[in-house]
C-alpha cells in the first residue's frame, strides 16, 4: 500500500469537539502527516461526528459519499459521539474504513498504521462505562480566540440528553495541565481563552497519586472556583470566556469573583433549557425557574452590562401549550440578552423518547421560531443599551469580503472594514 501521507478533517457540532478535531490534527502532523482543507484530495478523511446534530447518520452518510466521489482510494475514519454510540451502524456506511469510540481517539496515529485499504471496516470501541481517561485539546483560531477544554463527559442524567453515553463520565484536566495548557496559547498568540467542557461547572481535578490526608482534603475541595481563581493570575491571556455553565453549578462566588475580575468578561452562557417547572421536572434538570432567575438576578445586580445567552429546547414530550407560554413569558421577562433554541428530538435510548404527549413537528418548528424572534428582538435591545459607550473590542485577523469582526466584553459583535494593525488587538470602541 502506498504511504499515507495526507490527511483532511470534517467536524460536526459544538466547539469542544472542534477543539479535539484540532488536537486530533496536531496529533497526526506531529506523526509526519500533512494537513489538507476537506475539499482537497487527501489519503485520509477524518470525520468527527457529533450526537446532538439532528440527522447525524444522514449527514455522515452523506460526508462519506462526497469523499468517494472525489477521491474513491482514500480512507475514511470516523470519531465522536456519534461513532460511540452507534459503531456497528457507521462501520455498515459503504467507504468507511474505522471506527473510533471515545477511549480510542487520541490513539488515532496508531490505528491509522495499522489500516490497509480493502479490509472492511474495522470497530476500535469499548463500553462507555470503561471511558475513565482525560485528553485536553485546544482549537486557536486565527491566534486570537482559543477554546480550551479542561472537562469531559457528565454526570448528570437529563432525560433527553446523550451525552452522558457518547463521552463516559465527568472527568476533569488538573489545574496545573490547564495553566500550561493556556501559557502554551499565549506564547501562541492567543488573546482569549474559552473554557469548554461538556459540564464545565462540574470541573473536578483529579486528586494526586500519593497524598496525606492534607493533600487528599485540599485537592478535593478544588472546583470551578479554584480554576478560574489560578488562570486570573497568568500573564499573557487578556480575556477569559466559560463558555457554558449549569445553573445549579453556577455559585455566588464565581459570579462575584468574575464581577470583580479584570481578565473574566462579563458574558455567561447558562442553559435554561425551558421555562415551566413542570416541563423541568420531566427533562431531570437540577434546578427550578425561580433559582434561574435569581441567577439573572444577582449577575445583573453586579454586572448591570454582562452578557447573558440562555439554551432552552421547545416541543419536548408533555410541552402543552400553557407550558410553552409559561416558558416564552418567562423568558421575556428576563433581562437576559440572547437565546440558543434547540428544536426537541427523539434521540435512542433517552428516557424522553418514550414519554407521552409527543408533540408534532410542526409545532415544534412554530415555537422554535417564535423564540427565535424573541431571541433577536433581546439581542437588539441588549445593544440598544450600550449604543454611545466605549468598549474594548478584541478584533479578530480574519479578512471576510475586506471586513473584520471582534466582540465586545459583553460579547456584542462587531464589524468593520479590514485594518491589519488592528488584527488580533484590544481596540476602544464606539458602540
Ligand atoms: S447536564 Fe444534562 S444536558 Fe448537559 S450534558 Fe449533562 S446530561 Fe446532557
Amino acid at each position: 500500500m502506498a504511504e499515507l501521507k495526507t490527511v483532511a478533517f470534517h467536524t460536526l457540532g459544538c466547539k469542544l469537539n472542534f477543539s479535539e478535531t484540532s488536537s486530533l490534527s496536531r496529533i497526526l502532523e506531529n506523526e509526519g502527516f500533512e494537513k489538507k482543507e476537506f475539499d482537497d484530495r487527501a489519503d485520509i478523511y477524518v470525520i468527527n461526528t457529533c450526537s446532538v446534530t439532528e440527522n447525524a447518520d444522514k449527514e455522515c452518510r452523506y460526508l462519506v459519499r462526497s469523499i468517494q466521489r472525489k477521491s474513491p482510494e482514500s480512507l475514511v475514519v470516523i470519531t465522536g459521539c456519534y461513532a460511540q454510540l452507534k459503531p456497528k451502524e457507521i462501520a455498515e456506511i459503504p467507504g468507511v474504513n474505522l471506527v473510533l469510540g471515545a477511549a480510542e481517539k487520541f490513539n488515532i496515529a496508531q490505528h491509522i498504521r495499522q489500516l490497509a485499504r480493502g479490509d472492511s471496516a474495522k470497530i476500535c470501541s469499548c463500553d462507555i462505562e470503561e471511558v475513565s481517561g482525560f485528553h485536553s485539546s485546544y482549537s486557536l483560531n486565527d491566534r486570537t480566540r482559543a477554546f480550551l477544554k479542561v472537562q469531559d463527559g457528565c454526570d448528570y442524567n437529563c432525560s433527553f440528553c446523550t451525552i452522558p453515553a457518547a463521552r463516559g463520565k465527568g472527568r476533569s484536566d488538573s489545574i496545573k495541565h490547564v495553566i500550561s495548557n493556556v501559557k502554551e496559547l499565549a506564547a501562541n498568540g492567543a488573546k482569549e481563552v474559552v473554557l469548554t467542557g461538556i459540564n464545565l461547572g462540574d470541573f473536578r481535578p483529579p486528586a494526586p497519586q500519593r497524598r496525606n490526608f492534607e493533600e487528599t482534603s485540599a485537592a478535593e475541595k478544588q472546583n470551578f472556583y479554584s480554576l478560574i481563581n489560578e488562570l486570573d493570575k497568568i500573564d499573557g491571556i487578556q480575556r477569559y470566556r466559560i463558555s457554558s455553565i449549569e445553573p445549579n453549578l453556577l455559585t455566588n462566588e464565581i459570579i462575584e469573583f468574575v464581577a470583580n475580575s479584570d481578565k473574566f468578561m462579563p458574558h455567561f452562557h447558562v442553559p435554561l433549557q425551558s421555562g415551566s417547572n413542570a416541563i423541568l421536572g420531566m427533562m431531570r434538570r437540577r434546578y427550578r425557574k425561580e433559582f434561574y432567575a435569581g441567577r439573572v438576578k444577582l449577575i445583573k445586580t453586579l454586572m448591570p452590562h454582562c452578557a447573558i445567552g440562555a439554551d432552552v429546547i421547545v416541543g419536548f414530550p408533555g410541552e402543552s401549550e400553557n407550558h410553552f407560554k409559561e416558558t416564552f413569558d418567562f423568558l421575556h421577562s428576563l433581562d437576559i440578552s440572547y437565546l440558543h433554541v434547540f428544536t426537541y428530538s427523539e434521540r435512542d435510548n433517552t428516557l424522553a423518547a418514550s414519554m407521552e404527549g409527543v408533540i408534532p413537528v410542526n409545532i415544534r418548528h412554530e415555537r422554535n421560531k417564535m423564540l427565535r424572534n424573541l431571541s433577536y428582538k433581546k439581542m437588539q435591545w441588549f445593544t440598544q443599551q450600550h449604543e454611545g459607550q466605549i468598549r474594548k473590542v478584541l478584533f479578530e485577523g480574519h479578512e471576510k469580503e475586506q471586513m473584520m469582526e471582534g466582540y465586545t466584553d459583553n460579547y456584542i459583535r462587531v464589524s468593520t472594514p479590514f485594518r491589519v494593525e488592528w488584527c488580533n488587538q484590544l481596540v476602544d470602541w464606539t458602540l
